[in-house]
Parts: C-alpha cells; sequence; structure tokens
C-alpha cells in the first residue's frame, strides 16, 4: 500500500495550486487527474482576474500561455429586437500589470501541471479518484483505479459535483438553485479578424457580457471574450430556469445567441474547435460548505468558492487562491504534527481573512438579487424600447425627448424599478 504525504483529488485550477505550493515547500504531493491531461476536462469562460492571486504566485505568471489582457468591457441587455449596450475601456485597464487576462484552459492547466511537476509534484492522469478511505471517523486515503493509497491529508479538487466532499461529509446533495448550466464554443479566427471586429491592437483583449432574451428572458446570460486568434463564446443559463421552463432548450439556446445580428458578425467565418457544457456554482456564501474535516481539506469549486455578480463571473482566482491557502493550511498542520481537524482549521482562518471569503461575503446578497425575472425579461424590454423612441425620427414632427420617456416610465413602473433598485443596493 503506497503512502504519500498529501494525495490531491483532480488537477483543476484548486488542485494544481495546492500542488504547486506544497511542491515548492518540499512536501511530498500526488495529484490524481481523471482526464487524459490537465485541462481536458475543464469548462471555463476564460476570463481571469490576476490581481488577488498574482503574490501568491511570484513571477509564476509571467511565463503563463495566457491570450489577451482586456481592455474593453461590454454590457449588452438583448431585447427581443434590439440591443443596449454599455462599454467600459480605461487607460488603468492598459498598463501593466494587466489586470485580467482571456486564457484557454487546455493550454493553461497544462502548463501548470509542467510547472508543478518541475517543482516535485507527482501527476497522474487517466485516474479517477472512486472513493474516500475513513479509518476511525478520519480521511486517511483514496481508492483510485481499484487502488488503496493513503496519505495523511487529502485535498479534495474535483470541482463543481464534488462527490468526493459529500462523502468526506463537508457538503450536501447540491440544490438546483445554486447551479447554472454553462455552455461554451471556442470559434476560430483569424488574430487580424479578431482585431478588427473588437477593435483591438496588439495583444488586447475584450470581454462582453450579454442578459435578457440570449436565455429568453430567464436567469442567465451570455459572453463572448476574445482570445489571440478565437473567441470564446457561451452561454449559462440557471438550472432552476431550466427545470422550470421547457422551452429553454440549452442547445438551441447558443445557437439562436450565435444568431443574432449583435453576435454573428462577430464570428463570421469562425469554425467551432471546442463545445463543452459544464455547471458553474452560483449560490454564493450562502452554498459554501464545511471547508475542512478530520484529515481532508476541500478547495475551489468543491467548496463553492464562485461569484457572479451580473457583470463579472469569477471561479478561477478563488480555485488558484485557495488551492494554494489549502496547501499553506497543510504546512502549518504539518509543522505541528496534526492533520486532525483541528490542526486543519487554520485553513478557514486564512481563508476568512483572504480576498475568497471577504469576496464571497459581500456579495452574500448576489444570487438572490440577480434572480430577478425583470432584470432578464421586463428591463431588455423596456430600455429598448425607450432607446428606440429615443432614436427614432418619424416622418412627422419629434416628441419631445421627455414625454418620450415619460410615456414609458409610469408611477407603477417607476415604484417597480425603486423596488428593484433597493434589492440592487445590498449588492
Ligand atoms: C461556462 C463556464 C464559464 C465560466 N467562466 C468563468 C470565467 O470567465 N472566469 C472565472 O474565473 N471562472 C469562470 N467559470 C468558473 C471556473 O471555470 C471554475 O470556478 C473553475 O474552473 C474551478 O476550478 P476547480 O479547480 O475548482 O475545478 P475544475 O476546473 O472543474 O477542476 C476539477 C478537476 O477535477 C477532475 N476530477 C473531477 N472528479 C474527479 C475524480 N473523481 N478523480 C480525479 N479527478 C477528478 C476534473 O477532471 C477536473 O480536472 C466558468 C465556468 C463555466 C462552466
Amino acid at each position: 500500500m503506497e503512502k504519500f504525504e498529501v494525495i490531491i483529488a483532480g488537477a483543476g485550477l484548486a488542485g494544481l495550486a495546492a500542488a504547486y505550493t506544497l511542491a515548492s515547500q518540499g512536501t511530498e504531493v500526488l495529484v490524481l487527474e481523471r482526464g487524459d491531461y490537465p485541462g481536458a476536462k475543464n469548462v471555463s469562460g476564460g476570463r481571469i482576474y490576476l490581481n488577488p492571486i498574482r503574490g501568491l504566485f511570484p513571477g509564476l505568471f509571467d511565463e503563463a500561455p495566457l491570450e489577451r489582457f482586456i481592455v474593453h468591457e461590454g454590457f449588452s441587455l438583448l431585447a427581443k429586437e434590439r440591443a443596449v449596450t454599455l462599454g467600459y475601456s480605461g487607460d488603468e485597464l492598459r498598463k501593466e500589470p494587466h489586470q485580467s487576462f482571456s486564457i484557454l484552459r487546455s493550454k493553461f492547466d497544462r502548463w501548470f501541471a509542467e510547472q508543478a511537476e518541475s517543482k516535485g509534484a507527482m501527476l497522474l492522469n487517466k485516474v479517477r479518484v472512486e472513493n474516500l478511505i475513513e479509518e476511525k471517523g478520519r480521511i486517511v486515503g483514496v481508492v483510485a483505479g481499484g487502488d488503496e493509497l493513503r496519505g495523511d491529508v487529502v485535498v479534495i479538487c474535483d470541482g463543481v459535483l464534488s462527490l468526493l466532499s459529500e462523502k468526506a461529509g463537508l457538503r450536501t446533495a447540491p440544490l438546483p438553485k445554486n447551479y447554472a448550466l454553462g455552455i461554451k464554443e471556442v470559434i476560430k479566427i483569424t488574430k487580424e479578424a479578431v482585431d478588427e471586429r473588437f477593435g483591438l491592437q496588439g495583444n488586447e483583449g475584450a470581454a462582453h457580457l450579454y442578459a435578457g432574451e440570449v436565455t429568453k428572458g430567464r436567469f442567465g446570460g451570455g459572453f463572448i471574450y476574445t482570445n489571440l486568434d478565437s473567441v470564446s463564446l457561451g452561454v449559462v443559463i440557471g438550472i432552476d430556469a431550466l427545470l422550470k421552463h421547457e422551452e429553454l432548450d440549452a442547445p438551441a439556446v447558443i445557437d439562436s445567441f450565435k444568431e443574432r445580428p449583435e453576435i454573428s458578425g462577430l464570428i463570421r467565418g469562425g469554425e467551432t474547435v471546442e463545445y463543452s457544457a459544464h455547471l458553474i456554482p452560483e449560490g454564493g456564501y450562502d452554498a459554501v460548505g464545511k471547508l475542512y474535516g478530520e484529515g481532508v481539506l476541500a478547495a475551489g469549486d468543491a467548496a463553492g468558492f464562485a461569484l457572479n455578480i451580473g457583470f463579472t463571473v469569477r471561479g478561477m482566482e478563488y480555485a488558484l487562491a485557495s488551492g494554494c491557502y489549502a496547501a499553506r493550511a497543510i504546512l502549518q498542520a504539518k509543522e505541528g504534527g496534526d492533520f486532525s481537524s483541528r490542526g486543519l482549521s487554520v485553513y478557514r482562518n486564512i481563508l476568512e481573512e483572504s480576498f475568497v471569503l471577504q469576496d464571497l461575503r459581500n456579495f452574500r446578497e448576489a444570487p438572490r438579487v440577480i434572480d430577478n425575472p425583470r432584470f432578464f425579461g421586463h428591463y431588455p424590454e423596456m430600455i429598448g424600447d425607450i432607446m428606440k423612441d429615443v432614436y427614432g425620427v418619424p416622418e412627422g414632427p419629434k416628441e419631445r425627448l421627455y414625454l418620450t420617456v415619460k410615456r414609458r416610465l409610469s408611477l407603477k413602473e417607476l415604484w417597480a424599478i425603486f423596488m428593484d433598485l433597493r434589492g440592487v443596493m445590498k449588492i
């Protein structure tokens, strides 16, 4: 029977961050990944914010396979027949160190795995962790590929549905309201086409989010991120919305998104080179499970660390940071020779002091506030109608702008907007 100091289940960003940090400090670590290689089974819209995590991995990202740094932000409300768009670009986004980048996980995770291996981590691909080994109430290893592998600590990094966290008693069975389905395509076009269509130069990139008709007025949205010579395009739909509304056929939703006039020109002539679907944790702080137990820790999506506040969707840097913090907690526990729940409880303290749990707590209300049907159906149509009238020039005389807007904003409507804004003020 083989024994390791630390066994990590899952070589996504959380697992690799834990492995990299542990191996850098000379700890013997085995990473088990069910995919053919790290990144083979990982899905992300593909936008990573490096500011909160640069300090955790000094110098590491200088050589990373990052696609483009994002200098143009866009957000569109899509109505049935029109779209209203808000754009942002600022000088700070062009200055180094850049805030955020587009990445392709199949490249990035593979590269990160090589960095962890170069520090001494052992990685086994095509090996699924089937179960945890529990003795006297304590996790002492895993069953993988029919073999029993023992470790002082097991770090669960198996992603969003994390059956292993359930088995370890760190969380209960998933509730549909805490998850969304993401479907994503990588569409290859030339670098020149990306630059020209999105108004970019050099390695500049653009990120654009869409809400409204993209999910037929239901909870969710769409995104496009520019890569060097491709775009990552996708839709995200709440699982509750999918269960309640039969007309929401997920593959058809991404097809009709691609056919929208606002989108079709951006991907014209492109070839879909990657198509994937995956769940996203959307429950925020209240859906975070127990983070550690006897001989076990959970990090990344497996712990529920992801945050959607409408304008940003984040999970990758929480996975990287929590993996690193899990490793730091293990290193402290190792010093004290105590891998019990008490020895590992420092993990929670580290997370509490970090941006991970502070962000999730600051935006605790976000899932409830965002899950408002008026944001996805009513407002895109209403704001679209106002813009149509504002920009419209009829055959006869044009109405005063004040009257044009007032006609759409009755007292009842203004009251409803006020109530919605009260909700928004909570995030
Ligand atoms: C469509 C979509 C768009 C997204 N967009 C963004 C975005 O733009 N920005 C952002 O920051 N986040 C985004 N996210 C969220 C982000 O991708 C996740 O939060 C992040 O990938 C979590 O990393 P992780 O390491 O915890 O899990 P994962 O990356 O899912 O890694 C888990 C790993 O564990 C392996 N595994 C699973 N079970 C086992 C097992 N039993 N044995 C061995 N290995 C196992 C898997 O193969 C996988 O490699 C998006 C997610 C989706 C689905």
